[in-house]
């Protein structure tokens, strides 16, 4: 994935050039822009990253930058890791590189007392259960699959800067599918709000909304955020949504030394509210911005390259879409293997399998992905990998530092520093073997497996690091570890990585198998009712698939389960690319099935009634029916039978104003 650096080290004038020698024409030119609006959109591989990551230690080598001025931002985790050690890679310290939530939440961290009147509030990683509470006040009746629905509806309509009152008209325009009528999500969506607002929580999206907020509002705040902030850059901009955008924008505060890069065909977000066009239409917004194309792939062999120019052709064309078709530009491989398994655990025994030829053969385990559509597929894969004794990790390098045994390692370490002067690998070696780790010893699997491959990293980068330097002790080392703490550059952690398709975007890998490609799985059934939901998951096979540097190899399986029905389809996405095969025209989208309301008895003829009173009262407002009342709060009407106005009023969805407009036609309806 990254590679190990050595300790930070700036390196200016010689330095400076030493980084351009590294790019071509384009990616040179592009580094060199270090000031102004700079566009790159370009495809997958040909060097955004790099060229980014270039300029930026262009700009630090010649003086253009200081290093804590600038801000890179991406959108995964292991995204912004591949970002800092990239930068560790070319010498450069203090720039800031995180997704976008992490350097809000910094940001809030800091200004919290002042702008919240508090020390920073709890943030609910998951929001099921207020949305669980939320709907059963608004009585609606879910179970897991709705909540999970409503609870994306949410997080939808706060990164589309949606209120409650906005969601219904927003999510018809945008072509939603909730799994409540609009008007009964909106109505959870409000509930949601202000019971979080009660428990004095913010979610994910508030995180970057507070700060956008603090920033617009608090003029102290915006100064001092902007006077430490100057040189913004983007990476997988294609992905922005609204609210990251706003606080983009915020950030900026009206300066225009901003640069995006992205791949429009990679845009693999768009269902939570991502929107291209805020890459497409840079340079409308910016009229001075130098935009900036590349076409040379020098990731991956022309093999895969061609593979997935197939791909993204065999796509709709869309509107306003610059042609990227990429240029393979490395040095002929291996064809793309395909294959067919008759069920999932066959097809995790030989990708396993193939993963220790692989690694027998030489090519290191960290070099090798294993990508599926959902994070459910991962444990199949855990446990043949496993069976076959080929690490894994699941983690990869994610909050290395803060992990329990690396922090405990490191204050051993320091400990140990003070003593002897004993060589640097052996030292560190018994210092974590008072841990009670075994070298080459690695457990089965779980958390014991986790803690061995943390561990494991460090002694790996005592290794490298002493080929480097043979005269770094453990002085040294603890001064380095420190160093990439703190700028949070985790070590390699051997082991296959297995990951998702969304987490293995800007990454690469020599070997990468794409796994379980199945109708219904890629494209994911959920997405099969809409074109535009189907071609996203398009978008994420090509991400997947252009992750490769040589060896590529997709498989699927016919039956779930050993002994099961073969009856799944190779995934549509495959045909046209598995040899001998044609592309099929795209199935007409078929409808997803709404939740009923079932009511039995009186409440249900009443009910019944209500709706059919409320098909007249919307005919003759001219509103759709769920503006008068939803479905819910007909149900709660039917069922609780209000004998007054202010009964009725108790009830949820009916306020002042509905109970003005349609008070005493209900309280007839249900009277009569
Ligand atoms: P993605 O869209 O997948 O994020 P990207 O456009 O960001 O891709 P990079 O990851 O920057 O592409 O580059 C792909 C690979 O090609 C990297 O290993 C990078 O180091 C290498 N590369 C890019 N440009 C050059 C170059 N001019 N010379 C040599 N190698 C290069
Ligand atoms: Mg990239």
């Amino acid at each position: 994935m990254s590679q190990i650096a050595g300790a930070p080290r700036v390196v200016r004038g010689a330095g400076a050039e030493a980084v351009l020698a590294q790019l071509d024409d384009e990616q040179r030119a592009a580094a060199q822009a270090v000031s102004g609006p700079l566009c790159i959109l370009a495809g997958a591989g040909t060097g955004k990253t790099r060229t980014i990551t270039h300029r930026i230690a262009y700009g630090v080598h010649t003086g253009a930058f200081v290093p804590e001025q600038v801000l890179a931002v991406t959108f995964t985790a292991r995204a912004a890791g591949e970002l800092r050690s990239r930068l560790a890679g070319l010498g450069v310290a203090g720039v800031q590189a995180r997704t976008f939530h992490a350097a809000a939440l910094r940001q809030l961290r800091y200004f919290a007392p002042r702008v919240l009147g508090g020390p920073m509030p709890d943030l609910i990683e998951n929001k099921l259960r207020l949305v669980a509470s939320a709907a059963s006040r608004s009585r609606l009746s879910t179970d897991r699959t709705s909540l999970r629905d409503l609870a994306s509806e949410i997080e939808w309509a706060k990164t589309t800067l949606a209120t409650p009152e906005d969601y219904p008209v927003r999510a018809q325009a945008a072509g939603r599918e909730p799994p409540f009528e609009p008007a009964a999500v909106a109505q959870v969506y409000a509930g949601y709000e202000s019971a979080k607002q009660r428990d004095g929580a913010l979610d994910f999206e508030d995180l970057l909304l507070v700060t956008a907020f603090a920033l617009e509002e608090h003029p102290d705040v915006a100064r001092q955020v902007r006077a430490q902030y100057r040189y913004f850059v983007v990476d997988e901009y294609q992905d922005v949504n609204p609210l990251q955008q706003r606080l983009l924008d915020a950030w900026l505060g009206g300066r225009a030394d901003v640069c995006v890069v992205g791949d429009p065909n990679q845009t693999i977000y768009s269902f939570t509210g991502a929107d291209p066009d805020h890459l497409l239409g840079f340079a409308d917004r910016y009229p001075d911005a130098e935009v900036v194309k590349l076409e040379r792939d020098y990731r991956s062999t022309p093999q895969v390259v061609s593979l997935a120019n197939k791909l993204i052709g065999q796509a709709p064309p869309r509107r306003g879409l610059p042609g990227l078709r990429l240029l393979g530009q490395r040095a002929e491989g291996p064809a793309p293997r395909f294959s067919e398994h008759p069920d999932e655990p066959t097809e995790a025994a030989a990708v396993a399998q193939a993963c220790r030829a692989l690694v027998e053969a030489g090519t290191p385990a960290a070099e090798i992905a294993v990508l599926f559509r959902i994070n459910a597929q991962s444990e199949v894969y855990e446990n043949a990998l496993s069976a076959v004794g080929v690490p894994y990790v699941v983690r990869g390098g994610e909050r290395f530092f803060e992990r329990p045994e690396v922090r405990e390692a490191v204050l051993l370490l320091r400990g140990a520093a003070a003593g002897g002067a004993e060589p640097l690998v052996p030292a560190v070696r018994d210092v974590l073997a008072s841990m009670g780790w075994v070298e080459h010893r690695p457990p089965p699997g779980g958390a014991a497996r986790d803690r061995w491959q943390s561990l494991a990293a460090l002694v790996d980068l005592a290794v490298d690091l002493v080929a480097e330097d043979p005269t770094m002790d453990l002085a040294g080392f603890v001064a380095h570890l420190a160093a990439r703490a703190d700028a949070q550059h985790a070590p390699t952690v051997q082991g296959v990585t297995l990951a998702s398709m969304h987490a293995a975007k800007g990454l690469e890998w020599d070997a990468v198998f794409v796994v379980g490609l199945v109708d219904g799985v890629l494209p994911i059934s959920q997405s099969l009712s809409r074109p535009e939901a189907v071609e996203e998951e398009r978008r994420l096979l090509y991400v997947a698939v252009t992750r490769a540097r040589e060896q590529l190899a997709l498989s699927w399986s016919l039956a779930r389960n050993p002994g099961g029905r073969r009856s799944r389809p190779r995934s549509r996405f495959l045909d046209g690319l598995v040899p001998g095969s044609t592309p099929t025209a795209p199935p007409p989208p078929r409808r997803q099935k709404r939740a009923k309301v079932v009511l039995e008895g009186e409440a249900g003829e009443l009910f019944e009634r209500l709706r059919a009173w409320r098909s007249q009262a919307a005919a003759s407002a001219s509103v759709p029916a769920y503006v008068v009342f939803t479905d819910a709060t007909l149900q709660a009407i039917a069922e609780t039978r209000p004998a007054s106005l202010r009964e009725l009023s108790a009830l949820p969805g009916v306020g002042a104003r509905k109970l003005e407009l349609y008070g005493a036609d209900v309280l007839a309806t249900v009277g009569s």
